[in-house]
């Protein structure tokens, strides 16, 4: 219906013009400046498509999420054998459960937002740098989100808390204490591989702690690697998020992912 006005006006004012010919009817009246400005505005509406209603209750996942631990059950997880998840469940928590191994997804995903809440021990007896409170978040099992104990803790700024392991150091330490809880908000992109295998664009991530943006959409180098340099050495799909077990007994609450 507008393009029929537009076109009609556009008409009108070019026949006028033909048949005045005078220097009044030259680029002034063109059909832009003939529109009421509301109808020129409307020219930059776009109607569709209409994003779908997402109800955000205040303590609980937003309406189209997809809840990997609500504190009631290991069902969404699976050992790093294929067997049971065998991490211990305590009021609605999970805790790693030491030298047992991590536990993945049984779900894939490819791009997400993550909520996930993680709390450091507070036992920490004779451990320093990376041995206090050491798990992480691998997204697609492969690119490790660093959770330690960074509150005064000194370690390699790369390995903190809030880093892309061994790749991105993080813009803040926004950790608290051991023994409270956090929260990380992960926004992640996917690396894409092409019909022969090859990288056509790396992972990106953004990440907040507690609120705190830590890494603003950084690129993702490849697979982490505790040594050498991070390479994208094997093109793969959709696949689990991953929670380490690195010998300490972090806690787990509150986990859930929407597809994006
Ligand atoms: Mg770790």
């Amino acid at each position: 219906m507008q393009n029929v006005t537009h076109f009609s006006l556009k008409t009108l004012l070019l026949v006028s013009c033909g048949s005045l010919m005078t220097m009044a009817c030259s680029a002034e009246t063109s059909d832009e400046e003939a529109l009421e400005p509301w109808q020129q505005a409307q020219k930059t509406e776009v109607w569709e498509p209409v994003p779908p209603v997402v109800e955000t209750p205040k303590d609980a996942p937003p309406s189209d999420a997809i809840v990997l631990f609500d504190g009631s059950d290991l069902e969404e997880w699976e050992a790093d054998d294929g067997g049971p998840a065998h991490w211990k469940l305590e009021e609605d928590a999970m805790t790693v459960a030491r030298r047992e191994g991590g536990i993945r997804t049984k779900r894939d995903f490819c791009d997400i937002q993550l909520h996930i809440e993680w709390r450091s021990p507070t036992d920490i007896e004779g451990m320093d740098g990376q041995d206090r409170g050491n798990s992480g978040i691998f997204l697609q099992e492969r690119y490790e989100i660093q959770v330690l104990d960074s509150h005064e803790n000194e370690t390699y700024p790369n390995g903190q808390a809030g880093s892309v392991y061994k790749q991105h150091i993080p813009l803040v330490n926004a950790t608290r204490p051991r023994g409270e809880w956090q929260t990380y908000d992960i926004i992640y992109t996917a690396p894409r591989f092409d019909d022969e295998d090859e990288l056509e664009s790396p992972a990106y991530v953004t990440v907040l702690h507690n609120g705190v943006v830590v890494q603003n959409h950084v690129e993702i180098q490849g697979k982490t690697e505790w040594i050498g340099a991070p390479s994208y050495d094997e093109a793969h799909g959709c696949d689990s998020l991953y929670l380490q077990d690195h010998d300490a007994a972090v806690s787990f609450r509150n986990i859930w992912v929407r597809e994006l």
